[in-house]
């Protein structure tokens, strides 16, 4: 029984530094503009096994993504664009919901106006960390 207690706890230990390398967040992106009352959970991953890109879909009003496994290789860009203020070229990936364009974004911290009003009023708790 006593020995079942460590391998448990040591179990709890791995989950724990896991959780620092890979700490996948979900947030809840909200709008105050009353006219506007975007809200969506988001999940940026990662995860323990896999990636997700993501970014926002003008078309649908809202995240859009993929997750694929750690191993396989991202999803296929259905084009490319060429951005001034970076200069790079950017992928463009196909809306899962309507096939239309959208851009993948980097995390949270590039969401900075809400991606629906273009007002600064975006809301931005976390909601839950996993793995
Ligand atoms: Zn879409
Ligand atoms: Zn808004």
């Amino acid at each position: 029984m006593k020995n079942h207690r460590i391998w448990l706890m040591l179990g709890v230990f791995v989950a724990l530094s896991v959780a620092t390398a890979y700490a996948g967040v979900v947030y809840r992106l909200s709008c105050s503009n009353r006219t506007c009352n975007f809200m969506q959970d988001v999940d940026f991953g990662p995860g323990f096994s896999f990636q997700r890109l993501i970014g926002y879909c003008v078309h649908c009003e809202e995240f859009v993504g993929f997750s694929y496994r750690h191993y396989e290789k991202p999803p296929e860009p259905m084009g490319y664009v060429w951005d001034t203020f970076r200069s790079e070229k950017r992928p463009l990936y196909a809306c899962p919901n309507c096939g239309k364009p959208f851009l993948k974004i980097g995390g949270l911290g590039s969401i900075k106006i809400c991606p629906k009003c273009g007002e600064g009023s975006i809301r931005r708790p976390v909601l839950r960390s996993y793995d």
